[in-house]
């Protein structure tokens, strides 16, 4: 929701720092679009590239665990942009993560 805001909003009193608005340019600019009407498959990737793209805290900053950019990286944007978009909030999202470090994936 919040990539929606955004657009709808030339301010970028959404975001706290510097450093977060140069990631998102920059997701951006590699990001990967969202359909408007996001299919089961498509939430499924979702789903997955969120739980296996987490951030890692490194001295040089946090980064994806698993493709190594700066985090959160474009593919963990998309996927939770993709879930935001079929009605996700953030607690859904982390619930999510947090049963899938314990095994119980929501895809079968
Ligand atoms: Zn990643």
């Amino acid at each position: 929701m919040w990539v929606m805001s955004r657009r709808s909003s030339p301010g970028h009193h959404f975001f706290h720092t510097n450093a977060e608005m140069t990631l998102l340019s920059e997701a951006d600019e590699i990001g990967y679009p969202v359909a408007d009407n996001p299919t089961d498959e498509d939430i499924e990737y979702a789903q997955k590239a969120v739980v296996i793209h987490q951030g890692q805290d490194w001295p040089a900053g946090r980064q994806c665990i698993n493709c190594r950019a700066p985090w959160p990286c474009a593919l963990n944007r998309w996927g939770r942009n993709v879930l935001t978009a079929v009605g996700y909030v953030e607690a859904d999202v982390a619930g999510m993560v947090c049963r899938a470090r314990n095994g119980i994936v929501p895809w079968s």
